[in-house]
């Protein structure tokens, strides 16, 4: 039988994270304010989370032996980031406490399946349609109406395997272009929003039922990776309000336990479309760490292990820079501003576009 803790986890116990990134890293962190020490499980050497935690294995999430041994070691097992196999999510749910479940990780790594759950869900997005091959993809496309984006329904992040589509002339290289020589790939085609900005929203629900949101912020992106969060977004109440009630819905419907974050499209009609989610915290959320009573890291943790929700207040406004790749090296002058709070991750190689920290410069409210 799973053991399903219904108590809260006691301070000491353990929570393990697969995944070894910076937001294992920051949960971490947050989790040892708590009382919990982590055990990350990836496949990566010095990975950023595993630095900051005195248990790590290091294995593929596939290695049957190391996910046994992992599961006797912790009390409860959550992940930070969506694209962990869900067989090895099921593996290990037949062993420990798994938070969220494998299904909503099943649901959040292929953006057909997200989609699909959206519409369930009474959730707007763009209109789209899944291609199988390069001939799927012409009808599909012409289906929905050029520009459209082509984009793999799994494994794609921050616009890898994503291609946008204006023309009919674009349509014979798109396939080959989205599957980079996958044979296996799968797609889907979207309609291009001409959005007016790009929001996200972060909910909490606990292992109660009790659901908190961060506010509404706004993200800039560049070359599709995330370059700057403005919190709050500069939108109408009825954006915010829109957005809000999408988040509360989809953690209801996903039977949550942890923290989903939703990027959606606001229009030049102020219609609000929901575009990706991400069960786990989200690079969006970054500045809840300076500018919140609770982060989100926090809150995640309170949910994961059963605790009951912080408040989601905030004392700040806040502006969140992404530190990206040879950004980095910029931290002694980031510094010689006695209010910039900088997070670095701790990776050793700055690859172009690699997330390497984060600056957060609050605007204290009244
Ligand atoms: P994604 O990997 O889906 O988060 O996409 C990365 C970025 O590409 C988004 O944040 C948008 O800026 C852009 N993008 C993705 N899908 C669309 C779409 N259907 N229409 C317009 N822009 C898009």
């Amino acid at each position: 039988m799973p053991h399903k803790p219904t108590e809260p986890l006691a301070p000491g116990s353990a929570i393990g994270i697969l995944g070894g990134g910076q937001l294992g890293r920051m949960t971490a962190l947050a989790a040892a304010s708590l009382g919990y020490r982590c055990h990350v499980f990836c496949p990566e050497a010095d990975a950023p989370a595993a630095q900051v935690t005195s248990r790590a294995t290091r294995a593929a999430y596939d290695d049957e032996a190391a996910l046994a041994g992992f599961s006797k070691a912790v009390d409860v097992v959550s992940f930070e980031f969506e694209n962990i196999p869900v067989a090895a999510a099921e593996f290990l749910a037949q062993r420990v406490a798994v938070r969220p479940g494998p299904e909503v990780l099943r649901i959040c790594q292929n953006r057909l399946r997200e989609k699909d759950f959206c519409g369930a869900t009474g959730v707007p997005t763009a209109r789209y349609g899944e291609a199988s091959g390069p001939d799927s993809l012409a009808r599909v496309a012409r289906d929905i109406g050029l520009p459209c984006v082509l984009k793999t329904t799994e494994m794609g992040y921050d616009g890898k395997g994503q291609v946008l589509i204006s023309s009919e002339a674009d349509l014979e290289s798109a396939w080959p272009a989205m599957a980079g020589g996958n044979p296996g790939a799968t797609g889907i085609v979207e309609a291009f929003v001409d959005f007016a900005l790009e929001i996200s929203v972060i909910v909490a629900r606990g292992a109660d039922g009790a659901c908190r949101t961060y506010p509404a912020v706004e993200n800039q992106h560049r070359e599709h990776i995330l370059d700057q969060t403005i919190a709050p977004a500069r939108v109408s109440q009825r954006v915010t309000d829109r957005a809000e009630g999408i988040a509360f819905a989809l953690a209801e419907k996903l039977d949550l336990i942890g923290l989903l974050a939703i990027e959606m499209f606001v229009t030049q009609e102020e219609e609000v479309l929901v575009n990706e989610l991400a069960p786990r915290p989200h690079n969006s959320g970054h500045w809840t760490i300076d500018a919140c009573l609770t982060s989100q890291f926090e809150q995640f943790v309170r949910a994961v292990a059963g605790l009951p929700l912080g408040s989601t207040e905030r004392h700040a406004d806040a502006v969140m820079k992404n530190l990206l790749g040879e950004e980095a090296n910029r931290w002694r002058e980031i510094l010689t501003d006695p209010a910039a709070k900088l997070h670095l991750y701790g990776k050793a190689e700055a690859r172009p576009g690699r997330k390497m920290g984060h600056v957060t410069r609050l605007m204290p409210r009244e």
